[in-house]
């Protein structure tokens, strides 16, 4: 490389250089400029409460050097004397640094027109949310109390529960629109007082709703009491006519058919090997010469008395029903054919030592009877036809006595 070259060199390095610092210099202003107009914004909000003249001015006469053509040397003092503008403003709203925040409560200064307002704004923000806070806490106390009583009213509290979503929506949209606390509390309140009437209009409507099913709840109640008492004297009824049905009207015994239902379970009883029985056809001797001789009256009271000294005297050891005419049927549970002959003998004594008077006159009256162990391979048909026969022995023999087969 000749000297020639060399210098060539040299000239193009240091023009490249003398770039360099050039664009060095320029960035390093553009940054300050950027950071100025950073702070600048971050500062507009608090300087929109109380603008401030200086940086009002300094402002007019940056947009206009701005305007005519920018350069370092016009605008560096502006931005300069700016800056110092907007720390003195920072001073005074009581902001400490470039992201700092506004703090009213911390301005040392003095009682600024800015820490005033914001002082004012801070109260009324406070009172507001003192009001929505104890609004919110009677909704709560309200719903709680709601809750207990209203498990059925459902479909209203849907209906209330959109209605406040509704107005709580509305209150959000307005709380963002405000233009200042003033307008927001005004919304706020109106807002509260449209739920606390939706709240109110709720409560009387659940209201006459709870007092027309209480309503409905003691007519209902007042007519399961009567369907109870009305069941209670169809079923006491059907027990009455249960037993009538099974009992016999002149004598008060049980009557053919609750002999039958004894039969059937006496039956099962034999069958099964659970059970002894023996059955007894007893028959009132003569009787239709008393009917003649003494009347039907008569005869009939001959029948209640013989019946109901039956029934004494079988009391707890056997089942005696009238089985029809001057007929009874006797069961004897678990008893022998003997000891069964021997009761059987006993109650034809019994019979025939009833005194029984007619026109003052004595009147004998006896009982013939046929006894007949129940069989396992026995109907109660067979098993009673068996008694019959061995009861007509009896009349045959001479009447007053039982005879067994
Ligand atoms: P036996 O010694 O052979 O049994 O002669 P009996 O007269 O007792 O028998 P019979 O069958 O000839 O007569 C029975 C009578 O009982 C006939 C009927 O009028 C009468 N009788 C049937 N049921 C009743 C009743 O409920 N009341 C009255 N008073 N009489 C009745
Ligand atoms: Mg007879
Ligand atoms: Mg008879």
């Amino acid at each position: 490389m000749t000297a020639e070259d060399r210098l060539e060199e040299d000239v193009w390095e240091r023009k490249y250089h003398l770039a360099l610092e050039r664009m060095e210099r320029d960035e390093r202003e553009f940054r300050a400029v950027e950071e100025l107009l950073r702070r600048l914004a971050l500062r507009l909000a608090a300087l929109v409460r109380n603008p401030d003249d200086d940086v009002d001015a300094l402002l007019g006469r940056l947009t206009a050097a701005l305007r005519d053509g920018p350069s370092a040397a016009s605008i560096e003092p502006l931005l300069d004397a700016l800056s110092e503008a907007v720390t003195r403003a920072d001073e005074r709203a009581g902001i400490e640094s470039p992201a700092g925040q506004a703090d009213a409560g911390d301005s040392a200064e003095g009682d600024t027109a800015t820490v005033a307002a914001l002082r004012a704004d801070m109260a009324r923000l406070q009172e507001l949310l003192a009001v929505v806070s104890a609004r919110l806490g009677d909704m709560a106390r309200y719903l709680a109390g709601e809750l207990e009583e209203t498990a059925a009213g459902e479909g209203a509290d849907r209906a209330l529960d959109a209605r406040v979503r509704e107005e709580m929506r509305e209150l959000g949209e307005k709380t963002l629109a405000a233009a200042d606390l003033v307008t927001l509390q005004a919304e706020v309140t109106a807002r509260l007082s449209l739920i606390d009437q939706h709240f109110r209009e709720h409560r009387e409507r659940e209201d006459a709703r709870l007092a027309a099913y209480r309503e409905r709840a003691a007519r209902m109640h007042h007519r399961v009491e009567e369907l109870e008492s009305q069941a209670t004297s169809l079923q006491d009824s059907l027990r009455r006519e249960h037993e009538l049905a099974l009992t016999d009207g002149l004598t008060g015994l049980p009557n053919r058919l609750a002999y039958e239902r004894r039969m059937a379970d006496v039956e099962r009883e034999v069958r099964a090997g659970t059970g002894v029985a023996c059955v007894g056809a007893f028959d009132i001797d003569h009787f239709k010469a008393i009917n003649d001789t003494y009347g039907h009256a008569a005869g009939d009271a001959v029948l209640r008395i013989v019946g109901q000294a039956l029934a004494r005297e079988l009391e707890g050891r056997a089942f005696v029903a009238r089985y029809g005419g001057e007929e009874f049927a006797v069961v004897f549970h678990d008893a022998s054919p003997a000891e069964a002959e021997a009761q059987a003998q006993d109650l034809c004594a019994m019979v025939a030592k009833l005194a029984f008077h007619a026109s003052s006159k004595p009147v004998t009256v006896t009982m013939s009877g046929g006894i007949t162990r129940f069989n396992a391979s026995d109907s109660m048909a067979v098993a009673f036809d068996r008694a019959d026969r061995a009861l007509y022995a009896a009349k045959r023999a001479g009447r007053n006595r039982c005879v067994l087969v």
